[in-house]
């Protein structure tokens, strides 16, 4: 695309977003506009993996310009998605390793928003937020109008459960932190009827889907139960619990390399959980789930990690163009194919490559794609040419709680692909995270919170109870 006329259209577009008519006629007298018109703003919706960082770096980017920076997110604090499954069982506390967004605006120069995106209305170049209620389903703020003259989709994906008849009713969603907290506290609970009951009867879990958020949460699940042994629970012991792990397709950990599966397999094995290749799930119920071929899998808890896709509100959301899982559809240069004010990038973009590939939804393409943007939006800024993102995979690590860590790396150092096992590749593991520490809270902040983590390992306990 020549670059006067990417250039063009952008001015096009924010010349269209004049919102002065609105404000005075009235337009729209159940939103309200929350920022001003005149503004110059770029407007990040998700403040996750990719749009936390974007936010952070572009707010620092245009500190002391006439430019605003808006992040809307509908949570207050930010947790690293990769880490749900430690929420889940208890390795990690959301309300210690949460961090607030309000607090690192005012650090980084964008400003918060908190709310829930449920509308685009491109022809005035604003997003609709849903009413914001408390827990008792009493309006703090009634629905509100964002406008921008940049606009950037980074609000991930959730669980896709492809339809499957009881799975939204019986199943557990690990998709945001207050599924897997949800999760905890009934974990929690059902541990607490195990050690009342010492009739040995053992608690089944059954996990839809072998990709890595179920292969690493059934890790963590036997972790809990030898931690909560050590914290008193001495009826507890790991053959009290029975993880079964469902899988429709041929082998584990199907978008990763067969020597990360096999390894991981024996892994698991060892730890007592039961794997079930090509088995489709067909339905679930309260007690278990039911299979295309006609087994029925008792559970206590089910829990659906199978698949994922945009949220349904982003289907051709404002006319852009979407792919079936409702991602945004973008070119190269991460910009939507339908409006050119529009960025996407992360879980919730479609993006292909040369070859034909798809990026993977992975917190990699979402940290490359927010890097990306960054760059392109400079570039934009500077009227040149915008750059073609090229997805660079560094390789994959699965963590199985504490007992293992396996993986490969791949990239020049590397040559190819070069598999990694125990604790080097526990520490590369760490190591992703910290990075993303890195970005949000600088180098200092990371290092003093790697401090305070280990003083707090011997402070408090090292499993949530609560
Ligand atoms: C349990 C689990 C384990 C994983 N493990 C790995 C791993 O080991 N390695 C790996 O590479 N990837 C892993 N992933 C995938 C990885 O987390 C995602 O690919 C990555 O987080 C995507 O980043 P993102 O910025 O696109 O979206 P996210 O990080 O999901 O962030 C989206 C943000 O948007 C906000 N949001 C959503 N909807 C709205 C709305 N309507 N309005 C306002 N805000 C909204 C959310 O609150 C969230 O903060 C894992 C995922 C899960 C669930």
């Amino acid at each position: 695309m020549p670059e006067f006329d990417n250039m063009n259209r952008i001015q096009r577009t924010v010349d269209f977003c004049d919102m002065t008519d609105y404000q005075t006629t009235g337009d729209h007298p159940v939103s309200q506009l929350a920022n001003s018109p005149e503004d110059q703003c770029t407007l990040i919706i998700g403040g996750g993996a990719g749009g936390l960082e974007l936010a952070i770096k572009l707010g620092r980017h245009y500190r002391g310009f006439n430019h605003k920076v808006i992040l809307v997110d509908q949570n207050r604090t930010h947790i690293w998605k990769p880490l749900l499954h430690e929420v889940a069982a208890g390795a990690m506390d959301p309300d210690i390793d949460g961090v607030d967004y309000l607090s690192l605006g005012n650090k980084n120069g964008f400003v918060f928003h908190l709310g829930t995106m449920v509308g685009l209305d491109r022809d005035r170049c604003v997003v609709q937020l849903a009413p914001l209620l408390d827990n008792e389903g009493q309006t703090v703020l009634t629905q509100r109008e964002l406008h921008y003259t940049r606009l950037v989709f980074a609000l991930g994906s959730v669980t896709n459960d492809f339809g499957t008849e009881g799975a939204r009713e019986h199943c557990i969603f690990l998709d945001s932190p207050q599924s897997a907290q949800r999760f905890h506290t009934r974990l929690l609970n059902e541990f607490l009827k195990l050690q009342a009951d010492d009739t040995k009867h053992t608690l089944e879990i059954a996990i839809v889907g072998a990709g890595a958020t179920g292969v690493e949460l059934a890790a963590e699940l036997y972790k809990t139960t030898e931690l909560l042994k050590s914290y008193g629970y001495n009826h507890l012991s790991k053959n009290r619990l029975k993880v079964r792990l469902v899988e429709a397709g041929p082998r584990l950990l199907p978008a990763l390399p067969e020597r990360i599966a096999s390894a991981t397999k024996r892994e698991l094995e060892k730890l007592g959980v039961e794997i079930l290749l090509n088995t489709a799930v067909s339905k679930v119920e309260a007690d278990g789930l039911h299979t295309r071929e006609g087994e029925f899998i008792s559970s206590k808890m089910s829990v659906w990690a199978a698949g994922i896709k945009a949220p349904d509100f982003l289907h051709e959301i404002g006319g852009l163009a979407t792919n079936r899982i409702n991602q945004i559809k973008v070119d190269r240069k991460l910009v939507s194919t339908v409006d050119s004010a529009i960025f996407a990038l992360g879980d919730c973009a479609h993006c292909e490559m040369p070859d034909g590939s798809k990026v993977p939804p992975r917190a990699q393409s979402a940290h490359q794609m927010a890097s990306h943007v960054l760059k392109n939006i400079k570039l934009m800024d500077a009227y040149k040419p915008l750059q073609d993102y090229q997805y660079v995979d560094y390789g994959s690590l699965v963590s199985l709680s504490t007992y293992s860590t396996v993986g490969s790396l791949m990239g020049n150092l590397t040559k190819g692909s070069m598999f990694i096992e125990g604790r080097l590749a526990r520490m590369v593991y760490i190591s992703l995270y910290r990075m993303h520490q890195f970005v949000i809270y600088g180098r200092l902040k990371t290092l003093l919170f790697m401090l305070v983590n280990r003083i707090n390992r011997r402070l408090r306990p090292t499993l949530k109870l609560h």
